[in-house]
């Protein structure tokens, strides 16, 4: 009688039975080894197949395509990710010369592309990419979520692929939240202060964590997941508001020497945050072991005029392609007047939104529009500029300020 070659039962124990040329192979043995080539597969593909190094101009050239402007950030972030991925490819063992991670913080208003350049980058290299908030972190013993829930995210983000997820990318936004208050360590306990930045270290640093894999806080009956942060690329973003104080009075105080008068001569005061250094970041609180673990400094320019005309217009996905987009999925061809795109940035600025305000603005403007026209004739639109005024003017705008 026929049996399985591979789990040995005969034709009658099974369902169906192929035959090969020297063998036989059940149904069931059939899905299970379906089930290890995917299994396989999958890992080779999120290991190997989709880490492709991009060099640090073609970051940048990718960069370029979603946001405007931030040149700095942008070469900052490209070479710290290029030397990320080189460091991952080399194995540690081999080579004397060990390349250390590049953890990056970014400082900048908030609303002028911090997230949207991680979330690019994450893009492009196809990596697990995760944004935590570092406001809901307390120290153990506070009602909040612990540390190591960040990475439970990542490893949701990455499906549970351990090994995908040990080399994706964390975005830390609003980590000028958890500074110390004031320049002294302080005697009374600081919630979600010091205590999470030491908390943070041991994740930055690298090392073994035993992560709840639904997130939240430990507790004992728990099972963890071991993850490896060792090739995580964190990178942190904040406002750090008022920051600029400090680098004005360290640019004051330090502007003696033999160099002084150069320094002072070329100092842009209306953009301080060009200067930023580490020293800025101790001073306004990050203790020093966490600001060393960020060994890549960069700063985000306040969004001009210029730049939020741009924004409206020339990224791949920008809002106002989106919204033609939106009207092409309706047959319907829809354009813009010039001016209105100047009237859309005049309130942006005069609310003062920033680049956030864009889309708020945007959606007061075009929902009558987006409302009726699906179910009308029309087969095109020009917004005008009385158009989008009278949509202002009836708007509650009130809402627009609270945002
Ligand atoms: P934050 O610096 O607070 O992290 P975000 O990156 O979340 O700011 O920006 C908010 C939104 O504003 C983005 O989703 C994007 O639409 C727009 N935006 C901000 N800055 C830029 C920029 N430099 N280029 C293109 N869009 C931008």
């Amino acid at each position: 009688m026929n049996r399985c070659s591979f789990c040995g039962r005969s034709q009658k124990e099974v369902n169906f039975l192929i035959s090969g040329i020297s063998g036989h192979i059940c149904d069931s043995c059939v899905e299970q080894a379906k089930e290890i080539i995917e299994q396989e597969f999958k890992g080779k593909i999120s290991n190997d197949h989709k880490l492709k190094i991009y060099k640090p101009k073609q970051i940048k050239e990718f960069l370029d395509q979603y946001v405007i402007g931030q040149d700095d950030a942008k070469k900052y972030l490209s070479v710290a990710v290029y030397n990320h991925f080189k460091r991952i490819l080399t194995p540690s063992a081999s080579d004397p010369v060990e390349i250390e991670k590049s953890n990056i913080i970014m400082v900048g208003p908030t609303g002028t592309g911090k997230t949207l350049l991680a979330r690019t980058i994450a893009k492009l290299l196809n990596v697990p990419f995760t944004i935590v908030d570092a406001t809901v972190f307390t120290e153990a013993g506070y009602v909040g979520e612990d540390v190591e829930s960040i990475l439970s995210r990542l490893l949701q983000a990455a499906d549970y692929n351990v090994k995908a997820a040990e080399r994706g990318i964390v975005f830390i936004d609003e980590i000028d939240k958890i500074a110390r208050k004031g320049d002294n360590p302080s005697i009374t306990r600081d919630v979600g202060g010091e205590g999470v930045q030491q908390g943070l270290l041991k994740l930055l640093e690298g090392s073994i964590v035993n992560v709840p894999p639904q997130g939240g806080r430990k507790h004992p009956e728990q099972r963890y997941i071991s993850v490896d942060t060792k090739n995580i690329l964190f990178i942190c973003g904040g406002a750090f508001d008022g920051i600029e104080r400090k680098i004005a009075q360290r640019l004051n105080t330090t502007v003696v020497g033999f160099n002084s008068a150069k320094e002072t001569a070329v100092i842009d005061r209306s953009n301080l945050i060009q200067y930023i250094t580490p020293q800025d970041l101790k001073t306004f609180g990050l203790i020093p072991e966490l600001i060393g673990r960020l060994p890549v400094l960069t700063y985000l320019n306040p969004l001009d005029r210029d730049s939020l005309r741009r924004i409206l217009t020339e990224p791949k996905n920008s809002l106002i392609k989106q919204y033609v987009k939106l009207f092409e999925l309706d047959g319907i061809s829809l354009e813009f007047e010039e001016a209105v795109l100047d009237f859309i940035v005049d309130k942006a600025i005069e609310f003062k939104l920033g680049a956030r305000g864009l889309r708020s603005i945007c959606e007061i403007i075009m929902i009558d529009a987006m409302f009726e026209l699906p179910t009308s004739k029309k087969k095109s639109l020009t917004i005008t500029l009385e158009y989008a005024q009278e949509k202002m003017r009836k708007a509650d705008v009130s809402r627009l300020k609270a945002a």
